[in-house]
């Protein structure tokens, strides 16, 4: 229920001045320019207009007093307006709610909802839940009471849903719409997200796959290790206790039989003029000892060359691995993103200096290192190699010298046994002795060649226990404890398989290339969990969208249910309003498609006939409300066809049937009766009537008969000082004051 409304510096009000709503009908009467639109445009501003075209004004301070010949202007205009609300139609505590709206010159805008101060927001919200809304349907100003017939379809729509209280679902439409555009948009973001991430988790997770694969290769190699090593170190032991058992006896044997040759010797030369060889033949043994001494030396040497060969390829080996992992750079991914990302947008300015800059920066950053690389110095091989062959050769040449001494000797053993000589003891003893120590000697030559090579067997055996220890851990080394499943007479060939399995399985690992593989897990591990994260974020989102599609569709099918049920109802009222009006015909509101065009604000509706592009019935999906009526008695129809008199009776009827489906708390008629003669304001006073059962009125009027329904009348006169001033008066009184 109004209660009042006070106006202060608000137009034409200079001074303070209220009007008080006790009647369901009041009448604001005075002559033309006193300022009783004025006071229309006075609710129309408390009630948070925001089009100052609907007030009459260009800019805000046009609503302030302006100042006239004697009065000075003011600097603020304000509006007060106090509503009943013991029956709670607003939704909010309070018996009594004063809404104020206050403008200032310099701009400045307030509004309170009982002295507290607001936000317009917060004013619209309160209002639209009691059927008071911004497009002002319940108040209709001067000249205006036509207006829902001269808007376009469209237009007519928005009027209508928010006489029967619907825009609130509009509004929660937009909003939800709105609400599902950022959801939709940051789908869109974290989609972006994960796929940003994409390729460098499958990067990893190829990572991954390589480290378990090296895992599994580093478990095969640590059991074949072992099982290498254990071999190895029984075939080892069991060369050296060979070695051992066999060399001494050979060497004894070989000391005892220099002995007894030097005796031979020793009685041949006491003997020697009893036989004309014996001179030969101590010099030809003499010789050949000699021979085989040099040669032993050289044998020694050539193995020590061979084991320091042997030493320095390994050396090398080594050296060479490690040159390897030199060459191997690793480059964070960031690192490279980062690097395209810089490339990326300089390609997109086509600054190809600035690329150039980029590239060679980027080369620069990681060759830094790169020049403490050197060749692997060979030449200490080359020189143990060369001796090798020096010896190789002395060696040769040993050997054509022992072969030339061991025919001599052969020749003369033969020639002293033609001679029928063979009873002489003493040379035969010699020969005899000689052949033994050859045969000795050369088995001595062939243990001490095994010792050799079992050296560098073990020397290889321990090296590769290190190797292993660092390759493949400690575990790998520990074959001690391995139960014997190699067969101690397996063929060396066998461990020779094993040896190149080995070798195999490293050059695998090698080109994997290790490195921080708990670094990639933990990065993986991060990677995919964000992964997730967003895949969970999208699937929420999702979930959100659909819920407020879902929503939409719901309000939609509200408003489109309750719009139809509405027109429904405004339809009857409007026939019956109109046959009263008119003594029959017909009229009625019709639902109709139009073309989608640019959106226009609400509040700054444009008065139009609906032209023929505005409606399509085919190609459209939005709706408008078209106006249709026939008189009686004529065969003309459509609206284009009333007068003046019958346009102005038909949107009455078409008003006040809307206001009473849905009845506003108070409607405000500013000269809505202007056109009508005596017989039709009868007929405009009677709906008034009827209609103050639902809605409070507030009437401005020139007219005896309006003026004779209403409850209390205010009349306003302005002077010469041009100021509005209020007053009440009675119907006589009004009626001369009108004039
Ligand atoms: P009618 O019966 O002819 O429709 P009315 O009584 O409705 O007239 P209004 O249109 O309400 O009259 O008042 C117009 C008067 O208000 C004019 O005299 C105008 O000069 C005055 N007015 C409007 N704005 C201001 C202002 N900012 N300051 C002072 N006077 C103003």
């Amino acid at each position: 229920m109004l209660k009042n409304l006070e106006i202060s510096g608000f137009k034409s009000f200079a001074k303070k001045g209220g009007l008080e709503f006790t009647s369901p009908i009041s009448a604001i009467v005075g002559p033309n320019g006193s300022g009783k639109s004025n006071v229309a445009e006075a609710f129309r501003f408390v009630l948070g207009e925001q089009s100052l075209k609907s007030m009459r004004g260009k800019r805000g301070e046009d609503m302030i007093f302006s100042g006239t010949k004697t009065e000075r202007a003011l600097n603020r205009a304000g509006v007060k307006v106090t509503f009943d609300n013991s029956k709670r139609f607003l939704n909010i505590d309070y018996d009594d709610v004063i809404i104020e709206r206050i403008v200032q010159r310099d701009g400045g805008n307030q509004y309170f909802i009982n002295k507290s101060q607001v936000r317009l927001k917060d004013i619209t919200e309160l209002l639209a839940g009691a059927n008071i809304g911004s497009s002002g349907h319940h108040i209709i100003s001067q000249g205006e009471s036509d207006r829902i017939l001269s808007v376009n379809p469209k237009e007519r729509k928005v009027i209508i849903e928010e006489a029967l209280g619907l825009r609130v679902y509009q509004y929660k439409i937009i909003e939800s719409e709105r609400k599902l555009g950022k959801v939709e948009e940051n789908i869109k973001e974290v989609q972006s997200l994960k796929r940003e991430i994409a390729p460098h988790l499958r990067f990893l997770k190829r990572q991954v796959k390589k480290i378990e694969k090296s895992v599994e290769l580093k478990e095969k190699l640590r059991s074949l290790y072992k099982k290498y090593f254990y071999r190895e170190d029984n075939y080892l032991k069991e060369q050296k206790k060979y070695i051992e058992e066999n060399k001494k006896p050979l060497e004894n044997n070989l000391v005892g039989l220099d002995a007894e040759l030097e005796k031979a010797k020793k009685v041949l030369s006491e003997e020697k003029n009893e036989s004309k060889f014996s001179d030969e033949v101590l010099k030809i043994e003499d010789k050949l000892q000699n021979i085989r001494k040099e040669k032993d030396k050289l044998s020694r040497r050539i193995g020590q060359a061979e084991g320091m060969i042997s030493f320095e390829e390994r050396r090398l080996k080594t050296e060479k691995s490690k040159q390897k992992e030199k060459d191997e750079k690793v480059i964070k991914f960031k690192e490279v993103k980062s690097f395209l990302g810089d490339l990326r947008s300089n390609l997109d300015n086509y600054d190809l200096n600035k690329i150039k800059e980029i590239i060679s920066d980027f080369i620069a950053r990681y060759s830094q290192g790169e020049d403490d690389q050197k060749d692997i110095d060979q030449s200490e091989l080359q020189k143990l190699e060369n001796e090798k062959n020096g010896l190789e050769k002395d060696m040769n040449s040993i050997l054509g010298k022992e072969k030339d001494i061991t025919s001599q000797y052969e020749r003369l053993r033969k020639k002293i046994e033609q001679e029928k000589d063979s009873g002489r003891k003493a040379e035969v003893k010699i020969f005899e002795i000689n052949a033994k120590q050859s045969e000795f000697r050369s088995k001595l030559n062939l243990l001490l060649e095994k010792e050799r090579k079992v050296l560098i067997e073990d020397e290889n055996f321990k090296m590769e226990l290190k190797e292993a220890f660092v390759l493949a851990g400690r575990e790998s080394i520990q074959f001690q404890n391995l139960e014997p499943r190699v067969p101690s007479d397996e063929g060396r060939e066998i461990q020779e398989g094993r040896r190149k399995d080995i070798e195999r399985i490293k050059i695998k690992l090698e080109d994997m290339g290790s490195g921080s593989d708990e670094e990639i897990m933990k990065e993986y591990k991060e990677t995919q969990e964000r992964d997730s994260f967003l895949a969970g974020e999208v699937r929420d989102l999702e979930k959100s969208a659909e819920t407020l599609v879902e929503l939409i569709k719901d309000l939609k099918e509200k408003l489109d249910v309750e719009f139809r049920e509405g027109v429904e109802k405004i339809n009857n009222q409007f026939n019956d309003f109109f046959v009263l009006m008119f003594g029959g015909g017909k009229a009625q509101l019709k639902t109709i498609k139009i073309k989608k065009r640019k959106k226009k604000s609400d509040f700054d509706l444009e008065p139009g006939v609906p032209s023929e592009e505005d409606i399509d019935e085919k190609s459209s999906d939005e709706l408008g409300i078209d106006v249709e009526v026939a008189l009686p008695n004529k065969r003309t129809k459509g609206l284009q066809m009333l007068s003046g008199g019958e346009r102005s009776l038909t949107s009455i009827a078409l008003l006040f049937a809307m206001s009473q489906i849905k009845p506003p708390p108070f409607i405000i008629l500013d000269e809505t009766d202007a056109a009508l003669d005596e017989a039709n304001s009868k007929r405009y006073g009677d709906m008034i009537d009827n209609l103050s059962k639902y809605s409070q009125l507030i009437l401005i009027t020139h007219n005896r008969e309006t003026m004779s329904r209403a409850g209390v009348l205010y009349g306003i006169t302005m002077g010469i000082d041009g100021v509005s001033r209020l007053l009440s008066v009675k119907l006589d009184e009004a009626v001369k004051v009108a004039k």
